[in-house]
Parts: structure tokens; C-alpha cells; sequence
């Protein structure tokens, strides 16, 4: 067998595994095996590309390899779950900046383009184009994020129409460059255009919209990796660029409709402003009942039913192991407990099933939005741990709300409602939330890691 071939089976297996890990992800039972999957594929990549001819000289690879380590190996493991948005951004200015670079290197490479064909170079000016307004972009969602740049939407007369036309400009230069290669100053002149678009392009979005626009940029990195591909005829980078292109556009599709919110209207609507919304109901005049540890304990010790419904909170409070403690005592004296997964709940796709798995909280007891919406009416207690938006009523039944119309967990049709969270402050919409002002809720004020930890050494002594 050549080494060709050689190269071509391992990258062959390795797209194998990249297709089933994506494959595997889809259920939380599966995800870890998932991640192990891809995981095995990227090095299988890597491994085969060691043994490409052109490479003579290993200790620059050496070097990359190590500061590539240094860098990778916090980020994966220190990095804390409530910033996962914005490490994935970060992630994604690395794999694009590459991109970019690879492309730039190419260029030169090929005599500034006086040795690239028309078909290479619309690849490589693709490459260059996506690679660096992902750069740019991906730090500008990190900065917001991480809150060193506003997070409130950025915004000026004549916003829109002034992107368009740099984004037409520079869509010119990629059109012109593709017919005249050795345009060296316009290729750079392109690039640097491009690294003005990513700023440009997220500076009008809110810090809470930012994790669609990341999962956008995750795609355009993908597409940019697809073109480096088919620029250096690598087919193991055309084949996972292409995965990561279209699963991180499909994601952003998923996750704009989930928050009702069009894809538009997240890249051109300037939302997320962390005030109370224009024309959302207010609480004046409604009152709040709190609710004491023993008291929401004697509830939940002696419940048959029982939904626990976590959010955004859970995962500040990093209160997920208590949440299994105290589901597991309220099984043991007799009691059912289900979780209610919303889709957005959190602040990235899968941010509840996360944090449960890592508390060992068995899958098959958590249950989709459109699975357990229909058993609330039954429920005994539903339990809303640092939830909000997610179980606001005004989706259903305030028109004038920013929310209304996004699907809701149907937690006000429970018989009783209790709410863990610290005040009476807002969620990620900004907006009231009629739920705490009902009848049937009480709230239990605190942090969520120590409500629970009250409600669970309550329950034990009941
Ligand atoms: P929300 O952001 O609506 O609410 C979280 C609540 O948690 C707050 O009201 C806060 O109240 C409470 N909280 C914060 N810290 C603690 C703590 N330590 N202990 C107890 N409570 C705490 O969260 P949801 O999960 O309900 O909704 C997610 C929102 O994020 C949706 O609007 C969704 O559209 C949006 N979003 C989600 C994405 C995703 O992929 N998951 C992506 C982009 C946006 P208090 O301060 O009073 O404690």
C-alpha cells in the first residue's frame, strides 16, 4: 500500500469518526462517548497528516504541539461551566485565526499568486475572508461575554447599510482576486476589511444574543477550515470543516427558534439591552410570597410528584449535586421526580443536561420541554432552580412581551410552584416574571447551592 493511500484510509477513518461522534452527541446517554469518538478521529487527522512527504522538518510541529498543549489543557479543564460561551468563542478565534494563517502562508507560497489557479484561489480567498471576520468577531463575542466590552448592542445611524457595503466591498476584492491573483494589495486589503466586518458585525448584537452569534462564527470557522481544504487538497480539513460549517449553522437556526427570535432579527435587531423591554408587563401592586427551607420541605417530603425545572441559576450556583441529593431523599420517602429540560434554559444548548450528568442524575429521567410540558398539571410541587425566562407565562399570554410567543416550560399549571433564586431580579430578557407573583408559587430566597443544601438536610430530618 503507498503512503498516499496510507494517508488517505486514516483520513478516511477519521471523518468516519468525526460523522459518528456528531452522531452520538445528539443523546446526552451517548455524548461522552461522542466527544471520545471525535476526539479518536482528530488525532487519527493529525497522525496522517504527520506522514505527508512535504513534511521535513518536525520541530516546529514539536513546538506548536506543546504551546498548543500549554494553552488547551486549562482552557479544557479550569475553565468553569458558566464561561463555556465565551471559552467556545475563544476556541473559535484560534481555529480561524489558523485558517487564516495557513491561507496567507499559502499565498506566499504560491509566488503571491502568481503560481495559483483560479479554482485554488477562490478557495484560498474564501479561507482568508471567513478566517479573519471570524477572528475578529469570535474576540468581540468573548469580549462581550467576559464583559470587558459592552454587552449592550453597539449601535449608530446607518449601521446596517454601512456593513452591507463593506461586506459588498470586500465581496468585490474575494470576485476580483479569484481573476487576478497577483493583486497582492488587495488580497491584504481584503483580509483587513474582513477583520473590520467581524467588529462591525457584533458590535450592534447584545452580550445576550452573543451565544447565537458564537455558534454562527463556529460555522464560519468550519468554512473557513472547509476551503483551507480544498486550498491545500487536504481532505480530512474539507470533510470536518464541512461537518462544522453546517452543524454550527444549524445549531444557531435551533437555537434563534427556540428563543423565538429570527435569525435576522439576532444579526440586524440590536436586542438583548438588559433593561425591563418596552411594553413588558411590570409587578407594581402584586404581591410576592416567601417561603421558608422547613416549610418548602414538609412540601416536597411529602410530594408523589415532584419537577424539578433548573436554569440559568443552577449553573451560576454550580448546585447541581445538591439537586441530585435532594431528588434522590425525595425518591427514597416515596415520592416521583422528573426534570424538565428547556431547550435555552442555561446559556448554551445542553447547558441543564451538562451539569446533570456530571452530577450522575440518570437520563432517563430528564425529560424534553414538549415530553413533560403535559404532566405539570399533575405535579405536586415543581421546583424552579434559578430558572426564569424559560418558565415566564408572559411567552404565552403577553403579546406586547419580548418573549411572547417562545415556547415555555408550563410550570404556572403545576398544583404548587416553588422558585430558588436570590431576589427579584430578571433573567437574560430583563422582563417581570408573572410566575412569582401567582398564587400557587412560593419563593425560597438564597442562593441555589445553599436553599438546597438547607432543603436537603430538612428533608433528611423529617
Ligand atoms: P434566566 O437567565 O432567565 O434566569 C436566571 C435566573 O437565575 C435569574 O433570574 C437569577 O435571579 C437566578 N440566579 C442567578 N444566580 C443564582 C444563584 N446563584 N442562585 C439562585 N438563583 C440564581 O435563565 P433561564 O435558564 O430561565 O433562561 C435562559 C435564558 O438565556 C433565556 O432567555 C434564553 O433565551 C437565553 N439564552 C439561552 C441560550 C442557550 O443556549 N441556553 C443561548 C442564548 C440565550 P437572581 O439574580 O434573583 O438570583
Amino acid at each position: 500500500m503507498s503512503r498516499e493511500l496510507g494517508i488517505q484510509a486514516i483520513y478516511l477513518a477519521s471523518s468516519v469518526l468525526f460523522i459518528l461522534g456528531l452522531k452520538s452527541l445528539t443523546r446526552p446517554a451517548f455524548a461522552r462517548r461522542g466527544m471520545q469518538q471525535a476526539a479518536v478521529g482528530m488525532l487519527l487527522a493529525i497522525v496522517g497528516t504527520l506522514f505527508q512527504q512535504e513534511i521535513i522538518r518536525f520541530d516546529w510541529i514539536a513546538g506548536g504541539l506543546i504551546l498548543g498543549t500549554v494553552i488547551g489543557y486549562p482552557l479544557g479543564m479550569f475553565v468553569p461551566m458558566t464561561a463555556m460561551p465565551q471559552r467556545i468563542a475563544i476556541s473559535h478565534l484560534f481555529g480561524a485565526l489558523a485558517a487564516t494563517l495557513v491561507g496567507v502562508a499559502e499565498y506566499w507560497h504560491g509566488g503571491h499568486g502568481s503560481t495559483i489557479g483560479h479554482g485554488q484561489m477562490a478557495a484560498l480567498g474564501f479561507e482568508v475572508l471567513f478566517g479573519a471576520l471570524t477572528v475578529t468577531g469570535s474576540f468581540m463575542a468573548f469580549g462581550k461575554l467576559q464583559e470587558f466590552i459592552t454587552g449592550t448592542p453597539v449601535t449608530y445611524r446607518g449601521q446596517n447599510a454601512i456593513n452591507l457595503a463593506l461586506f459588498a466591498v470586500t465581496f468585490g476584492l474575494f470576485g476580483y482576486l479569484i481573476f487576478f491573483p497577483t493583486a497582492t494589495f488587495l488580497f491584504y486589503l481584503m483580509i483587513a476589511l474582513a477583520l473590520c466586518i467581524g467588529v462591525l458585525m457584533v458590535l450592534p448584537i447584545g452580550g445576550a444574543d452573543m451565544p447565537v452569534v458564537v455558534s454562527l462564527l463556529n460555522s464560519y470557522a468550519g468554512l473557513a477550515s472547509s476551503a483551507t481544504g480544498f486550498a491545500i487538497g487536504n481532505n480530512v480539513l474539507i470533510i470536518a470543516g464541512a461537518l462544522d460549517g453546517a452543524s454550527g449553522f444549524l445549531l444557531s437556526v435551533i437555537m434563534s427558534k427556540a428563543m423565538n427570535r429570527s435569525f435576522g432579527n439576532v444579526l440586524f435587531g440590536a436586542f438583548g439591552t438588559p433593561q425591563v423591554a418596552a411594553g413588558a408587563k411590570t409587578a407594581e401592586g402584586l404581591t410576592v410570597r416567601s417561603v421558608s427551607a422547613e416549610d418548602a420541605a414538609m412540601r416536597l417530603g411529602y410530594a408523589s410528584k415532584v419537577i424539578f425545572v433548573p436554569g440559568y441559576g443552577m449553573a451560576v450556583a454550580q448546585a447541581q449535586h445538591q439537586v441530585r441529593e435532594l431528588a434522590e431523599l425525595i425518591e427514597k420517602k416515596g415520592g416521583e421526580v422528573k426534570f424538565a429540560i428547556h431547550p435555552v434554559a442555561g446559556r448554551m444548548p445542553g447547558h441543564m443536561n451538562v451539569l446533570l450528568a456530571e452530577a450522575d442524575v440518570p437520563y432517563d429521567k430528564l425529560y424534553d420541554m414538549d415530553a413533560i410540558n403535559s404532566a405539570f398539571p399533575e405535579t405536586d410541587v415543581a421546583v424552579v432552580i434559578g430558572a426564569n425566562d424559560v418558565v415566564n407565562p408572559a411567552a404565552r399570554n403577553d403579546p406586547k412581551s419580548p418573549i411572547y410567543g417562545m415556547p415555555i416550560l408550563d410550570v404556572d399549571k403545576a398544583k404548587s410552584v416553588i422558585v430558588l433564586k436570590r431576589s427579584m431580579n430578571p433573567g437574560f430578557a430583563g422582563i417581570e416574571n408573572e410566575l412569582f407573583y401567582n398564587d400557587r408559587t412560593s419563593m425560597l430566597f438564597g442562593d441555589a447551592k445553599a436553599s438546597l443544601s438547607k432543603l436537603v438536610s430538612e428533608v433528611k430530618a423529617l
